[in-house]
């Protein structure tokens, strides 16, 4: 049994749990918009399915040739966002959504213009823009460049304040891109369980000397200490967001 179960998760027909260990036919867990229905556990989530779980259908229209790759690997729209302008249960908005299978949603040159080019549309359009974040920070691959997004981001971002601005904090988001566009939205939400912080555990451990809560950079403890608006369950974002933009863009 075991290892038919085992052969099962290898060809992806089955999903073990992270957090609790039950093992799930991944149809299922795809119907529960991945999210483990034993534990409520909220699995990462590529930027298509996002895109699939969150817009209306058909309603996503990606913003063109926005995102310049610097490297050769992959068809010509691989980049760690994906941009567009999308309409949630009919109310319009841009939308920026960033992708951790690749290469770790990390934020290099091309995923800052991305983030410039989101701000800019949404303040042509009059627009209110909604970013979901999922970065392990800046692309130290592209070493000054990449920490550099972090500043154009930012300079981005007090050009365009007149844009209102909605950030979903996602698992992880950490590193230079919690500490730059994303902590600067007028709202700001996370999903369950999410981590976010700037610097890891670890490292943290290591300079201060001392031990961290194991709740620590959790989305439950940022909401608690006030960084965060709002956590909101997967199942619950499309309507949440819906009527959020509603505030801003009245159909
Ligand atoms: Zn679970």
């Amino acid at each position: 049994m075991t290892e038919i179960l085992d052969i099962a998760k290898r060809d992806g027909r089955w999903t073990e749990c992270p957090s609790c260990s039950e093992t799930i036919i991944t149809a299922r867990l795809q119907e529960h918009l991945w999210v483990c229905p034993h534990c409520d556990h909220h699995f990462r989530i590529s930027a298509k399915d996002r895109i699939a779980i969150l817009c209306d259908e058909g309603a996503f229209v990606e913003m063109d040739a926005a995102v310049h790759r610097i490297d050769e690997q992959g068809p010509p729209s691989d980049e760690a966002i994906r941009c567009g302008r999308a309409s949630i249960k009919g109310r319009q908005c841009v939308l920026g959504v960033m992708d951790f299978t690749f290469k770790g949603g990390s934020m290099g040159v091309a995923v800052g213009q991305a983030v410039l080019d989101l701000m800019q549309g949404a303040q042509r359009k009059g627009l209110p823009l909604v970013v979901f974040c999922s970065s392990g920070g800046v692309r130290v691959q592209e070493g000054i460049w990449g920490l550099l997004q972090m500043l154009r981001t930012v300079h981005a971002r007090t050009q365009t304040e007149d844009v209102p601005m909605i950030t979903v904090f996602t698992d992880p988001t950490t590193g230079g891109v919690s500490a730059s566009f994303a902590g600067l939205a007028d709202i700001m939400i996370a999903e369950p369980g999410a981590k976010i912080g700037f610097a890891g555990p670890r490292v943290i451990e290591a300079t201060m000397k001392c031990t961290l809560p194991p709740d620590f950079q959790d989305a439950s403890r940022l909401m608690a200490n006030g960084f965060l608006d709002m956590i909101v369950h997967r199942h619950r974002m499309r309507d949440t967001l819906a009527s959020l933009l509603q505030w801003f863009c009245p159909a």
